[in-house]
């Protein structure tokens, strides 16, 4: 297949990735960004009955322009007194209005003198009510499905009384590390070695994302070790993302391995720096991303193909990351011809693209909290040209 474009490639990660056809039961207290699997209805009226929405003075309106004060009704009381002709009774924010009483009139507006207050402006009926089931009634639709659980959501639905809700199942994840030369953390480097970091540096972007459910593997360059491993993880993840061995050289077997194994390939290079060989495919249902090695690469990657695979797979609508324009500070030269993502600092509107944008580099990227997305046909931007701007979801 030939290289793609990067609207190719995303588009083609929009169109074969589905939303999860599973659920949990979760508590809506732990759900912060889990979607709804199903449209909740709601158990009860909200508010279940009227409510004041002020302090004040609850009265029936009428004729009178004065009224008696006969006594008071808290939040939280259960008193329902019933209102004579020219009665008022005093009344909070959030206590029930006695039945008998039409409107809530604002303390700002009356003038109290001996026990009594006198209107000092016209008043509405229903004023300053809130009525039974205004927000929602029992039985209506609270929230639909593929609501995302907000802070706001997750008080919406616990104001209703609901304390589980059915969700997207979150997926279950296996990172493949690739390459001979790794070695662990916390060990002394032989010579010719380096640290691994891009499990590391995954993982943590997925828990960042609200994913944990993530298992580490790693193989060494031997194809029928790749192929034996990759098999394995194939059959019991829902995504699988593969670090390195994806390029050329004599000992990538990543490629020659996934395709032994049947993955379907949706794509494999993009028109794109970093990240030239980025492979996409599926088996079953898994996802399999196939990173290049490099760091920053492998990083680029994650947030412009695997961000926006996992949020669809959970049931987001909303999958890709935010893209604004800024006003560039820096004069940079990007002429080639793939589209760039350039390591940046997204601030109030402006955006300095950062030196060093190697590949194999990952200082630039730790200082960064965007990427500047640069199209092919831009040969140098200028100071102050607007430049699109994908926000990492560091900000
Ligand atoms: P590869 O894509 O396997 O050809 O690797 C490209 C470059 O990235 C090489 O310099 C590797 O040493 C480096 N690299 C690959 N995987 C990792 C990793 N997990 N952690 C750090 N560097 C890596
Ligand atoms: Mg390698």
């Amino acid at each position: 297949m030939n290289m793609i474009s990067v609207n190719e490639a995303r588009a083609l990660v929009e169109k074969t990735v589905l939303p999860v056809d599973n659920w949990e039961r979760i508590s809506v207290a732990k759900g912060i960004n889990r979607v709804l699997y199903e449209t909740v209805n709601s158990p009860i009226n909200m508010p279940p009955f009227r409510q004041s929405a002020m302090d004040g003075y609850a009265i029936c309106v009428g004729e009178h322009t004065t009224y008696t004060i006969a006594g008071e009704v808290k939040a939280g009381d259960s008193y329902h007194p019933t209102l004579k002709k020219g009665e008022a009774f005093r009344i909070f924010t959030g206590a029930p209005v006695p039945n008998t009483a039409n409107a809530v009139i604002m303390q700002e507006k009356v003038r109290v003198a001996n026990n009594r207050i006198q209107l000092e402006s016209e008043v509405c009926i229903n004023e300053n009510i809130r009525p039974i089931g205004e927000q929602v009634s029992r039985d209506e639709v609270a929230l639909k499905k593929g609501s995302v659980l907000t802070p706001a959501a997750i008080g919406y639905l616990t104001t209703l009384g609901i304390t589980e809700v059915n969700v997207y199942r979150k997926p279950n994840i296996a990172i493949v590390i690739t390459g001979n030369e790794l070695a662990p953390p916390g060990q002394n480097l032989k010579h010719g070695q380096i640290y691994e970091s891009n499990a590391q540096m995954l993982t943590a972007a997925l828990l960042q994302m609200g994913h944990s459910k993530v298992s580490h593997y790693k193989v060494s360059d031997n194809y029928p070790q790749t192929v034996k491993v990759l098999n394995n993880v194939i059959r019991s993840h829902d995504l699988v993302l593969v670090s390195g061995g994806i390029s050329v050289g004599d000992y990538d077997f990543v490629g020659k391995a996934l395709d032994e194994l049947g993955v379907t390939e949706h794509f494999y290079k993009v028109k794109q720096k970093p990240g030239k060989p980025l492979f996409f495919g599926s088996k079953e249902g898994t996802m399999i991303f196939a990173l290049p090695g490099n760091p920053a690469s492998a990083l680029s990657c994650f947030y412009m193909y695997v961000y926006t695979a996992l949020q669809i797979r959970t049931g987001h609508e909303n999958y890709a990351l935010p893209i604004v324009t800024a006003r560039s500070l820096s004069h940079c030269n990007t002429k080639g011809d793939r589209v760039q993502f350039l390591k940046a600092i997204y601030k109030n509107g402006t955006v300095e693209i950062l030196e060093g944008q190697s590949s194999a580099m990952l200082h630039t990227f730790a200082l960064s909290n965007a990427l500047v997305r640069i199209p092919e046909v831009v040969d140098v931007v200028e100071k102050d040209d607007p430049v699109a701007v994908i926000l990492l979801p560091i900000n």
